[in-house]
């Protein structure tokens, strides 16, 4: 027992010697250190050694081109079904009326689409390059924090992730979104917080559109036994319900093709603006914390709070000044009340 605890002493005080990646400096350390930072270009190493994400690659991209198609197709959907099945109803009550909700509906769908495609197909967030490896090349402090992505082989600046669906590094990145087949991150995050808004606003004017529609070509609804409800009970409320609904169903098989289009449509966009509300809201959460869904993830260990503030909006979507100066500082009314 005693020579194994010598061992063990004599192992942990043992120094090594190895090579900062950053700079390329050797550095001398105790065994025990997990990971260390250098005193020269503050670039932090771990003894993790290179990992592959080849594995499962093309099955995600797979996945991510499913995603993106299927939503395609729903966008179509909506806007194709919605002008095919919605509009002999609006343009039947007026003319003006029809021309009004075809601006709305065409500005809706170019929104859309529009930031859909700019949060799908441009770069989420690539890190800058910089010069790294060799001493004299790098400065003091040139590479402060960094680490090493032990995936791409290169620099991974402090507020960058690793996507394995995208094989590479993200800045700020937030999540891999499979829906937009993409990352969000610091170049695409506006586009996506802009998409969900969009989209949400769509769905909702689809749901009412539809409901309005529908409810406008339904066919007769025939009542079976309504004469024999006299005076009121949770009995007799449930036996009415239940009559309507089944009133409903009975009609339902002589709607039309229009009519159906208008059913799928209305639970459709229902069911999503439900998702992506849920989502928005999320994000605008993180964006009014001033994190991302993944520094969220990180922080709920060290527990950062006192910057919950108005003006990170502001931030986040790139207001004019003047504009930022009507939103609300919170930072300031808290220390307003602490005086
Ligand atoms: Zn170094
Ligand atoms: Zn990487
Ligand atoms: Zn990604």
């Amino acid at each position: 027992m005693a020579s194994s605890t010598e061992e063990q002493l004599i192992t942990i005080t043992e120094n090594y010697e190895t090579m900062c990646w950053g700079c390329g400096l050797r550095l001398l350390l105790p065994s025990f250190a997990p990971s260390y930072k250098c005193g020269w270009c503050g670039a932090i190493t771990s003894p993790n050694k290179l990992k592959c994400d080849r594995n499962y690659f093309r099955w995600r991209r797979l996945r991510d081109l499913c995603f993106v198609s299927v939503l395609f197709v729903f966008m179509l959907f909506v806007i194709c079904g919605g002008l095919w099945a919605v509009w002999p109803v609006v343009f039947s009550i007026s003319i003006s009326c029809g021309v009004f909700h075809s601006i709305i509906a065409i500005i809706l769908s170019i929104a859309t689409i529009s930031f859909f495609s700019l949060a799908a197909f441009q770069c989420a967030g690539k890190p800058p390059t910089i010069i790294w490896g060799s001493y004299p090349a790098v400065g003091k402090g040139d590479l402060e924090n960094y680490t090493f992505c032990q995936y791409c082989s290169k620099p991974k600046p402090p507020r960058a992730h690793h996507c394995r669906s995208c094989r590479m590094c993200v800045m700020d990145m937030d999540h891999h979104c499979p829906f937009i087949g993409n990352c969000v991150g610091a170049a695409n995050h506006r586009h996506f917080v802009c998409f969900l808004t969009s989209a949400v606003i769509s769905t909702v004017y689809v749901s009412i559109m539809s409901a309005h529609a529908g409810l406008h070509i339904w066919p007769p609804l025939t009542y079976r036994s309504l004469e024999h409800f006299n005076g009121f009970s949770s009995d007799m409320a449930w036996r009415a319900v239940r009559e309507v609904i089944f009133a409903l169903l009975r009609s339902a098989v002589f709607l039309s093709a229009r009519g159906l289009v208008l059913v799928y449509l209305f639970i459709s966009s229902v069911s999503v603006e439900i998702g992506l509300s849920v989502l928005l809201w999320q994000q605008l959460c993180y964006i009014y914390e001033g994190k991302t869904y993944l520094t969220h993830l990180s922080s709920q260990t060290s527990d950062e709070d006192g910057k919950r503030d108005c003006q990170n909006f502001a931030r986040f979507f790139g207001f004019p000044h003047f504009i930022s100066r009507f939103l609300p500082n919170v930072r300031d009314t808290q220390k307003r009340h602490k005086k």
